[in-house]
């Protein structure tokens, strides 16, 4: 399946309205799909796995920036240090420690974003309310990460008014957050929430990133 320059199209009309940052997720899409989508202008991607990203962008266009939005194990982290863009799911202090020191390896500063537990499912992952407090109390200390902003993924339900409750929480702790700075902290920027199905109303509660796959890229087998 190809990449569908319609609903691209469409979609970066909409977005650049808003504000907002399109992540294109290609996880388990071939190199040509990503080259495709390059070509007609796009240069964030998203991809979840490790193995993947790390095959993949030796192969393609080095402007490229990648996202890393997926689960990441600590002991993995210094496969992607070299060269990822964002970290979108940092879910613990040690893994954000982790992040740190190899950033440190590799002579960089890597932007991150605290990935907050927002939906109902036990399964998702991401931090709580007390221990984002924990991590952002730490951060200071850390010289080789820029925490951005927030990343949440909301339930996957057809019930709108859960996903917006959950996103509008999001919102909440962002805004919380940067009207509780203090001179240590740089404030917050972004705020990733949204995907195929409900990025519009992830906009429509704050959110001026989105991490879209399927509508570009077409359903994962
Ligand atoms: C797969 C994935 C997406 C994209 O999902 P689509 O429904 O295909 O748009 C976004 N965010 C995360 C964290 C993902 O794992």
């Amino acid at each position: 399946m190809a990449v569908n320059k319609a609903a691209y199209s469409e979609l970066n009309h909409f977005l650049s309205e808003k504000n907002t940052t399109l992540v294109a997720v290609s996880k388990t899409k071939p190199v040509s799909d990503i080259q495709g989508l390059y070509d007609l202008g796009q240069r964030d991607f998203g991809e979840n796995y490790v193995q993947e990203i790390t095959e993949k962008q030796p192969l393609l266009p080095q402007d490229i920036r990648w996202h890393f939005i997926g689960h990441l194990q600590t002991n993995k982290v210094k496969y992607i240090a070299p060269f990822v863009y964002m970290i979108h799911g940092i879910d613990s202090l040690k893994l954000l420690k982790e992040v740190n020191k190899q950033a440190l390896k590799c002579n960089r500063v890597i932007p991150v974003l605290l990935q907050l537990h927002i939906a109902k499912e036990e399964t998702k992952f991401g931090l709580d309310e007390n221990e984002l407090n924990e991590v952002l109390h730490h951060a200071g200390e850390l010289k080789n990460i820029v925490i951005k902003g927030l990343m949440g993924m909301a339930s996957f339900t057809s019930d709108e008014a859960e996903v917006r409750t959950e996103f509008k929480y999001l919102n909440s702790i962002y805004n919380k957050i940067n009207a509780h700075l203090t001179t240590h902290y740089l404030p917050l920027t972004t705020l990733s929430m949204g995907m195929s199905g409900d990025y519009k109303m992830a906009i429509e509660e704050g959110s001026n990133m989105v991490r879209i796959g399927s509508l570009l890229f077409g359903a994962r087998s």
